[in-house]
């Protein structure tokens, strides 16, 4: 198990004299825990928060868009949970997870944080990466805060002006709960080759809503199969919804299991 450090300056050299840059590298080869001080939390929708961790003076990690960073409490360090960044490798100088209140530390981190608390955090780990190669199709399957790291892919190709294209089909219970709505609305304009669709699963028949309504099924995701050789499906949130799109890929679409990845919340 990794060691906490509750004083991240003192952790990495700035009292021992070795260069700040170097002993940072050791910070993150060892994946030692670092504190990071919060500083912004941003309400996206009712029961989700946006949470910013400022990284510390001298702090540059290498990290790739879509992983996970691992937080726990200073006064809890035994318990630690993980959460998908929903920044990209491109923003520098911080965090960005958004959570959902559920759970113990769900609940603790989106009634209970606010800006200048520390939180300690694990470094960036995790294999659900974009395949950002040209001709590829990000086809990404989300429910509620699983939409989380679907950001950061759309995110960095934007910024790079990638020629990946990427979908994203997400679903929700109603339209207030379409979280980064005006981003990826955003996003979209900017970048030709990402579209948004959203589906509402809890809406009553006469409740006003122009798209598409129920749940994600086969029908609707191969309404945006392309070339399907060149389609890497994603999926992210709790394993229920995981597992049925995982069953819906690979047993009703038939598509091999390599053009599949998966990141299950539990
Ligand atoms: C790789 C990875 C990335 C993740 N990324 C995110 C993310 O970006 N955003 C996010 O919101 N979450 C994310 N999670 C989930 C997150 O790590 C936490 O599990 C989540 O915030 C819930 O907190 P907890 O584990 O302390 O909940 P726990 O208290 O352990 O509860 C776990 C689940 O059990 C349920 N539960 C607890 N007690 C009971 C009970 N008595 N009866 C019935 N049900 C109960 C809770 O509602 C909850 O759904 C991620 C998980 C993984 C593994």
């Amino acid at each position: 198990m990794p060691e906490a450090c509750f004083d991240s300056r003192a952790s990495v050299g700035y009292l021992t004299g070795v260069h700040p840059e170097a002993a940072w590298e050791s910070v993150r080869m060892k994946r030692e825990a670092v504190a990071m001080s919060v500083e912004s939390v941003t309400l996206e929708v009712p029961q989700v928060k946006t949470i910013r961790l400022r990284w510390p003076e001298g702090y540059d990690p290498q990290f790739q868009t879509g992983q996970f960073i691992t937080c726990f409490w200073p006064d809890e360090p035994d318990y630690k949970r993980a959460y998908s960044l929903s920044s990209c490798a491109l923003d520098r100088g911080f965090y960005e997870f958004t959570v959902r209140r559920d759970g113990k530390m769900g609940t603790r981190l989106v009634d209970w944080i606010k800006p200048h608390q520390q939180l300690m955090v694990l470094p960036p780990a995790g294999k659900f990466l974009p395949v950002f190669e040209p001709g590829k199709h990000l086809l990404c399957l989300a429910g509620g805060s699983g939409v989380a790291p679907f950001r950061g892919f759309v995110r960095e190709a934007t910024r790079r002006q990638l020629d990946t294209r990427i979908t994203l089909l997400f679903s929700v219970r109603r339209p207030d709960e379409i979280i980064f709505e005006r981003e990826f609305r955003e996003l979209a304009a900017q970048n030709p080759r990402f579209e948004l669709h959203v589906t509402c699963t809890r809406l009553q028949p006469d409740e006003p809503w122009p798209g598409r309504r129920g749940r994600i099924d086969a029908a609707w995701v191969r309404e945006h199969i392309r070339d399907l050789p060149n389609t890497v499906f994603y999926a992210c949130g709790p394993n229920p919804l995981v597992e049925f799109i995982e069953h819906l890929v690979l047993n009703e679409l038939h598509v091999p299991k390599t053009q599949l990845r998966t990141e299950k919340w539990g």
